[in-house]
């Protein structure tokens, strides 16, 4: 069994949503200058890097992080790997090897090589799921779809596969780092900070497989 650190890593150098502010972890007290210890001030967007959006993201009363059903972020799940999609449709989705009844699906594309360098200036046309794409996962009772860059819609629309998504109670993993993992299944655990009343936070999240 492998243990797969699908996380990004969080610094300043880290490319973010063009309107989010940048990551800022400034040190506020230091051992080097007579200190008894080293504490890290954060700021930053609750989206930043590998994060999870909570359905009040984009629903008025919808939601908040805190109350995600932790059992939805757990558990088996499948990693389908498209490495020619410019976006991943409804017709690539259904005629994938995504076994029956699959709760939690992982998309890789091409954007997971962009990972390969961090500070990468921001793609705008980045690989999303376009809104038929997550109205199958809707249809198919999928309740995780998680992605390789910092939205799952596409950069000139991205209220639709949000709202399709987040209405329907699916929750939507971004900014997963997935160019070391093959398409198959895997035990994912994805484990968000519990900000109270947030529209999404950063996620610790792994798999487990072969
Ligand atoms: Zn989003």
């Amino acid at each position: 069994m492998r243990t797969y650190d699908i996380t990004l890593t969080i610094s300043p150098d880290l490319v973010v949503w063009p309107e989010d502010p940048p990551v800022e972890l400034q040190r506020v007290s230091r051992i080097e200058d007579g200190a008894v210890s080293n504490v890290t001030r954060m700021n930053m967007s609750a989206h930043t890097g590998t994060h999870i959006d909570a359905p009040y993201h984009f629903l008025r009363d919808g939601q908040t992080v805190e109350d995600i059903d932790l059992d939805l972020l757990i558990g088996r799940a499948y990693m389908l790997h498209l490495p020619d999609a410019n976006k991943v449709t409804a017709d690539m989705l259904e005629n994938s090897p995504i076994p029956p009844r699959t709760k939690r699906i992982l998309l890789k594309t091409r954007n997971s090589d962009l990972w390969a360098n961090p500070r990468h200036k921001f793609k705008k046309d980045y690989v999303p799921l376009a809104p038929d794409g997550a109205q199958w996962m809707v249809d198919r009772g999928v309740k995780l779809v998680g992605v390789d860059y910092l939205s799952v819609a596409a950069f000139d629309d991205v209220v639709t596969t949000h709202d399709i998504l987040l209405s329907a109670g699916v929750v939507i993993v971004e900014g997963l780092s997935l160019a070391e993992v093959s398409q198959g299944r895997y035990t994912l655990y994805c484990l968000p900070l519990k900000l109270a009343g947030s529209d999404g936070a950063p996620a610790r999240a792994i798999l487990t497989g072969v």
